[in-house]
């Protein structure tokens, strides 16, 4: 794998992003994990360890899936699917915290903690923090523990304490905030589990190298199925995981082309998305640990954002990506909520199953270029997550009378 750096090659700098802002006091913890994780990169006995847990507890290898029906719906290109929906906890996150959790298991860490919005990272982090027999504190803003109800119930149940942060908009960068602070206040014990490839140098590239599992697999089994690689390589990118996780398996392949989906929520114009470099409302800056675009306003305040897609609705994005985007080694595109919203019910109808809302940002842009292309090309999209989760809001979205009564009434039951 051959990521590209800067010509000083300064390190955790892609180009002139990314680096590691952090307060003085975490210098040590920092180039502690570095230094295992450097460690734990050059020895193969460490991926092995890995690839046996994620066989053994997540059910990797995922299939790769023809999307014949919804092929011969478009009438171009041939669509496959890498299954991440697949994974145990229903996404791609799974492959970076179980890679963590043995990383801070290395490091003697006793205990995890992490910051979520929807609650899908920290769900995960729960998870394997129940395996691992860590203790688990669980930061989430007020507002997203009201809005997120079912995933702070498994998250509490699995054995984690779920803290309702108070501070600010009550949101995401607040809750980033919180976590920050106990990582100050409790690092000689504790191991902060960063949930997309962004944030201070290692995260970027560390979380990347666990996701490029699935690229590894993808690019084995697309060939095995076809006969050849693909023609295009699509994901949806929030802070750039799963889209860096499968882009990894065809950086060398100078005929592949990628593209990455984002947010286009309303459509362009600051505050109505969450597309940092699709749409052009992002500048540079620095902020949460790392240089890269951000949505922020001239003063660097940052920016609302929106998107149907809780996972994608993120202020920055992974610098490695950035830097691949200044060189064209990557396309980025921004499918709207409307365009999310038809993808989502036309896959389920013609191929019946269920992709998350934000991968389906990934087939929305399918959609509208696979007809496109000749019928001897070849498509692969990176199907991130599963739809269970999107249950009310996707009953909400295509509006349906019968499920926002039996939602609603649902909701009652439960105390929410
Ligand atoms: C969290 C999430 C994402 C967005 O995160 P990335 O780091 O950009 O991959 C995408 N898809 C699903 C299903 C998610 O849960």
């Amino acid at each position: 794998m051959s990521l590209v750096k800067s010509a000083e090659d300064r390190e955790g700098y892609y180009g002139e992003y990314g680096g590691c802002f952090l307060p003085e006091i975490l210098t040590s913890t920092i180039e502690e994990l570095r230094h295992c994780f450097d460690e734990c990169k050059n020895d193969p006995t460490f991926w092995a360890e890995f690839i046996a847990l994620l066989q053994n507890y997540s059910g990797r290898p995922t299939p790769v899936t023809y999307l014949e029906n919804l092929s011969k719906h478009l009438g171009g290109a041939q669509i496959y699917a890498k299954r991440e929906d697949l994974n145990h906890t229903g996404s791609h996150k799974i492959n970076n915290v179980m890679g963590q959790g043995l990383l801070a298991k290395r490091l003697g860490k006793k205990r995890v903690i992490a910051e979520t919005g929807a609650g899908q990272h920290g769900f995960a982090t729960a998870t394997m923090a129940a395996r691992f027999g860590f203790d688990c504190k669980i930061y989430m803003g007020a507002v997203d523990v009201a809005r997120q109800r079912p995933n702070v119930f498994w998250m509490e149940n699995l054995g984690a304490e779920v803290i309702a942060v108070q501070d600010g908009q009550r949101t995401l960068k607040d809750a980033i905030n919180e976590c920050l602070r106990d990582w100050v206040t409790n690092m000689a014990d504790t191991h902060y589990v960063l949930g997309t490839a962004c944030g201070p140098h290692p995260f970027p590239e560390m979380v990347s190298y666990f996701q490029s599992v699935i690229g590894r697999e993808a690019r084995e089994q697309i060939v095995d199925q076809v006969g050849r690689l693909p023609d295009k390589v699509y994901a949806c990118v929030g802070g750039g995981s799963n889209a860096m996780g499968i882009f990894q398996g065809f950086l060398d392949d100078k005929d592949v082309e990628l593209v990455g989906c984002e947010a286009g929520g309303y459509g362009p114009g600051p505050g109505r998305h969450a597309s940092r470099l699709a749409y052009k409302d992002a500048s540079v800056g620095v902020a949460q640990g790392f240089k890269t675009y951000f949505l922020q306003n001239d003063d660097g305040n940052m920016l609302e954002t929106h998107s149907i897609a809780a996972g994608l609705d993120y202020i920055g994005v992974n610098p490695i990506l950035v830097n691949m985007w200044e060189n064209e080694q990557v396309r980025f595109e921004a499918a709207t909520d409307d365009m999310v919203r038809e993808a989502l019910q036309l896959v389920m109808r013609t191929e019946g199953v269920i992709p998350a809302l934000e991968s389906t940002h990934a087939f929305a842009q399918v959609i509208l270029e696979a007809p496109l292309l000749g019928k001897d090309e070849v498509i692969l999209i990176n199907q991130s997550g599963r739809g269970d989760k999107d249950i009310f809001t996707v009953a909400d979205a295509i509006d349906d009378k019968h499920w926002k009564e039996f939602i609603k009434q649902k909701a009652v039951e439960y105390g929410a």
